[in-house]
């Protein structure tokens, strides 16, 4: 007995860490395929996650399963991508892993021309919508989630981080029970034509309340903000990056086939200067997954969180995702949003 409660206190001190990936495809001029921007990259995960028995967190774009499900009754090749999708999202649900609210309302005004999706990110923001319209997206979004999956659908992370002006956005929230944001990266900011984020001021915390604005704390909030863990890059690492993934494309390309939306500015600013960007497992990012843990350590703190995409995963990312899931699973508790706010 006493030795069950030394184990529990142990397990109660360990820190917790959180593979969250945003499920979905590229919106750029060229959208890639289900298979490889999805599905394969995904199934890389589950491998890991079974052979290492941990599981993750998937913020899944519903915007575009809602459009697969309206076109696919007239394109064949989209019913294939519904099934494909569907059964992997219930799958993963049905596994132990988190499925969770990712919304790129962008979805509203895009569709399917027969050969491939004309995506307008002219909305890219879910706070380009009217209060009501909000209302009738985040609704609609989150019931093909519980309709899916059965399960309580509680925690968001919003499309391209723009999930500012917040209160915009609270009463769709506070209607729909979603109570845990997982948006902001400390001093993250960029700003273009279509969209923005400035998490400048955001509190030097891993976990806070707030009510109207993200990143203002209030103890008394209904809402609890876990950012992603951040960290500091020099341009020295992304001219390494965007090198490596010319010299050796077969370890270093993205597994997905597609192409980002253009965020003009952004590449020069990564090459030229000190950047805060999100702890990440995407292509090369993923080298710095041991450093990030270090530091966060050192800290002392209990929570970090890592962004991915399935997309963005590379040979060589998945390869050191799994270096640090074997050395890291028994030191600390790899685990989803579920397991510890829904208690
Ligand atoms: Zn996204």
């Amino acid at each position: 007995m006493k030795k069950e409660l030394l184990c529990t206190l142990l397990m109660e001190n360990k820190m917790n860490i959180y593979f969250t990936f945003d499920y979905e495809i590229y919106f750029g001029e060229n959208h890639g395929s289900v298979d490889k921007c999805i599905i394969y990259p995904a199934s890389e995960l589950i491998r890991i996650s079974e052979e290492h028995n941990v599981k993750f967190v998937f913020f899944v774009d519903c915007g575009f399963v809602l459009k697969l499900d309206e076109y696919r009754k007239k394109y064949l090749e989209l019913e294939k991508d519904y099934v494909a999708i569907t059964n992997q999202i219930k799958y993963l649900s049905d596994t132990g892993h988190d499925i969770q609210l990712h919304i790129h309302p962008h979805w509203e005004d895009s569709f399917y021309d027969g050969k491939k999706w004309i995506i307008n990110t002219k909305r890219y923001k879910l706070t380009d919508f009217s209060e009501a319209e909000i209302e009738n997206i985040v609704t609609r979004y989150k019931s093909v989630l519980t309709g899916i999956t059965n399960k309580k659908i509680f925690a968001y992370r919003a499309g391209g981080w723009c999930i500012q002006p917040f209160h915009k956005l609270k009463n769709a929230f506070l209607k729909n029970e979603i109570s845990l944001d997982s948006s902001v990266f400390r001093n993250g900011k960029f700003e273009s034509n279509e969209y923005d984020y400035d998490f400048t001021n955001a509190p030097d915390k891993e976990i806070y309340k707030f009510n109207n604005d993200v990143i203002v704390e209030n103890k008394d909030g209904y809402f609890t903000e876990l950012p992603i863990s951040s960290i500091k890059n020099s341009p020295l690492f992304f001219w390494k990056l965007f090198l490596l993934g010319r010299k050796n494309p077969y370890l270093h390309k993205p597994l997905g086939d597609g192409k980002a939306m253009p965020a003009p500015g952004y590449r020069k600013k990564l090459l030229t200067r000190v950047t805060n960007n999100p702890v990440s497992v995407d292509g090369y990012n993923a080298s710095l997954l041991g450093k990030a843990l270090n530091k966060i350590v050192k800290k002392r703190l209990n929570h970090m969180v890592v962004i991915g995409h399935p997309k963005a995963l590379s040979r060589f990312s998945i390869q050191k995702m799994e270096e640090f899931v074997i050395e890291n699973k028994n030191k600390f508790n790899i685990t989803t949003f579920s397991k510890e706010f829904l208690k």
